[in-house]
């Protein structure tokens, strides 16, 4: 369904002393149709201009992106697929809603401008969204400011799925809600994501949230990406188990289980150096990895693949 070669986005930093920085680096992804991803790595890594480039709202500065096989900055009529079949959900509930339109409103927005549905058939569909996402439809009639930011987050999924889409794209969406709703959350895209058959990609910082996902839904792929560079995939289970790459170690190191006492369940290591500074070509992570060797900070390692497992590192394979 999706694919991305060799895609790199670079922006330029500052006015005087110009600095090249690479949101994105030579990145390789597919996402099979049905496929649940979980892209994995702190702030800075990537992760949502990634996202963004999915909804082709961010063009790539190199490679391709095909949807569907068709190269989606070629072909403008791809972009308008991806518009309507690829869906995205803000971090922020409450500011990617507007806050003087009703929630049926904003949900009416899209519906009518893709399905083209108005008066009673609208509303049905509003009420049925509502319902779905477990809100009352009497919600309708409040503005974003009457509710909670569990129940915010639950209407800007409701309007991501509102024009069936293939693809859901969610990003960090429980990071900003109270611990209390994040669960029910990501119980509901699980849901949703089984019920209407969509390609769920879910875009996290918190392995936590990950392995929780997993176990609502089966065979969560997940993705780690750090400095602009996918560093590690497998099986989320696999990755969390038995982390390969040395950043995912040190995330899985420092992940609390969802399910535990709060408690981080292996001991955190000593804080990794803060620099940021490393070339494009070599390893993103060769300014703080342990086993850093001569070769890391020039070339970045090609994936050493093993079954539905790859790690770029110069630890494994050579
Ligand atoms: Fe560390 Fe080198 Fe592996 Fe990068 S490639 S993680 S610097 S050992």
């Amino acid at each position: 369904l999706i694919k991305l070669s060799n895609l790199t986005v670079k922006f330029t930093q500052g006015r005087f002393n110009k600095r090249i920085i690479y949101a994105l680096n030579n990145v390789n992804l597919t996402v099979e149709r049905g496929e649940t991803v979980a892209i994995i790595g702190e702030s800075g890594a990537g992760k949502t201009t990634l996202a963004r480039v999915l909804v082709a709202l961010e063009k790539p500065t190199q490679g391709e992106y095909l949807y569907k096989g068709k190269n989606v900055w070629r072909d403008r009529s791809t972009r308008k697929l991806i518009r309507r079949e690829v869906q995205y959900i803000y971090q922020d509930p409450i500011s990617a809603l507007n806050p003087s339109k009703t929630i049926g409103e904003s949900l009416s927005y899209p519906i009518k401008k893709h399905l083209k549905l108005k008066g009673d058939k609208l509303r049905e569909k509003i009420e049925e969204l509502l319902r779905a996402v477990g809100l009352d439809p009497s919600l309708a009639e409040r503005y974003p400011s009457q509710l909670s930011g569990g129940q915010l987050q639950r209407v800007n999924i409701a309007r991501a799925i509102s024009i069936n889409p293939k693809v859901v794209i969610a990003d960090e969406p429980v990071t900003m809600l109270d611990a209390s709703y994040r669960v029910g959350v990501i119980d509901l895209l699980a849901n949703l994501k089984k019920k209407f058959d969509i390609t769920l990609i879910l875009i996290t910082h918190d392995l936590a949230i990950a392995k929780y996902l997993n176990y609502k839904i089966e065979g969560v792929r997940g993705v780690v990406i750090y400095g602009g560079r996918i560093v590690e995939e497998g099986r989320i289970n696999d990755i969390i188990s038995a982390p390969l790459h040395p950043y995912t170690k040190y995330l899985v190191n420092s992940y609390i289980d969802i399910n535990s006492d709060g408690k981080s369940k292996i001991e955190i290591r000593e804080e990794l150096s803060t620099t940021n500074v490393f070339s494009p070509n070599g390893c993103p992570f060769s300014n703080k990895c342990p086993y850093v060797m001569d070769k890391c900070t020039k070339t970045f390692p090609n994936f050493s693949v093993d079954r539905d497992r790859k790690v770029a590192c110069y630890l494994y394979g050579e």
